[in-house]
């Protein structure tokens, strides 16, 4: 049985005409998760045949606006079109419960439009919130998905995740630089999705705010760094700052592969990996 990646969204907080904000979906022995909700994330599940409704779970690995901005609207499209109460699983680090509420008292007016419209529908959407700060998060079916702290600061507290399915591994780093949480993880993993910067170019950007953003980012250097450390099969490169132009990921592919062995894949949104 293997476990199926896909890039839903490739961008960052930079608005891209080519790349949705951050999502990869993980579909792994029946069941179907959600990491990030970024932009347009509701277009790009659709695009990969996937709706709302049919997620076991989301999951956060932080609270940066780029990867929540369409939480929204995944927790209103996944209650307006399930048939009966469908109670959608969110999980994430310490300020998710926050955030989820915050989300439902912006909807309020929306909810009770249609709760007031539609006679079969007797109560809003009600997302089931697990704070986690690290360890399992889920396990079902032969399925298990562990959790563990990175390093992001000065934007605490933030995840990874370990996917775990009749023996591969695959992992989302999230936003962040190398830390002993992430290698844990990674581990002998058969994957390894790694949201990265290229140093060189961000650079030569003549804004201060967008070269802070080096603080708190995997170089492609360091993600390649830490997949060869963690003697992972294949380093997945999302979520590019500065995005490139749609074909010029070999640039970046070359870059990562002075320091990491294994197979490169990086690519435009709906990219599948298979492992
Ligand atoms: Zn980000
Ligand atoms: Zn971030």
């Amino acid at each position: 049985m293997t476990i199926e990646i896909t890039l839903l969204g490739t961008g960052s907080p930079l608005p891209s005409p080519d790349r949705a904000g951050p999502a990869t979906l993980v579909c792994a022995g029946g069941k179907t998760f959600l990491f990030d909700a970024g932009r347009a994330v509701g277009l790009r599940l659709t695009a990969s045949g996937v709706i709302a409704p049919q997620l076991t779970a989301v999951l956060l690995t932080h609270l940066h606006s780029d990867h929540i901005t369409d939480l929204n609207d995944v927790i209103t499209s996944r209650w307006v079109m399930s048939p009966e109460p469908n109670p959608m699983p969110v999980i994430g680090p310490v300020g998710t419960a926050l955030v989820v509420d915050a989300i439902l008292a912006m909807l309020a007016p929306d909810i009770g439009y249609r709760l007031a419209h539609h006679e079969d529908l007797n109560e809003g959407p009600k997302p089931v919130v697990s704070e986690s700060t690290g360890g399992v998060v889920f396990e079902e079916d032969g399925v298990r998905i562990t959790a563990a702290a990175t390093d992001h600061r000065p934007v605490e507290p933030t995840l990874g995740f370990r996917i775990d399915h009749d023996g591969h591994a695959v992992v989302i780093g999230g936003d962040g630089v190398p830390c002993a949480g992430l290698d844990e993880l990674c581990a002998g993993a058969d994957a390894y999705v790694q949201t990265v910067l290229r140093e060189d170019l961000v650079r030569q950007v003549p804004f201060q705010r967008f070269v802070d953003t080096i603080d708190y980012h995997s170089t492609v250097r360091q993600a390649g760094e830490t997949a060869q450390r963690a003697g992972v099969r294949t380093l997945v490169l999302t979520h590019p700052v500065p995005a490139p132009q749609p074909g010029a990921e070999a640039e970046w592919i070359a870059l990562a592969a002075e320091f990491f062995d294994g197979k490169i894949v990086m690519g435009p949104d709906l990219t599948v990996v298979t492992v």
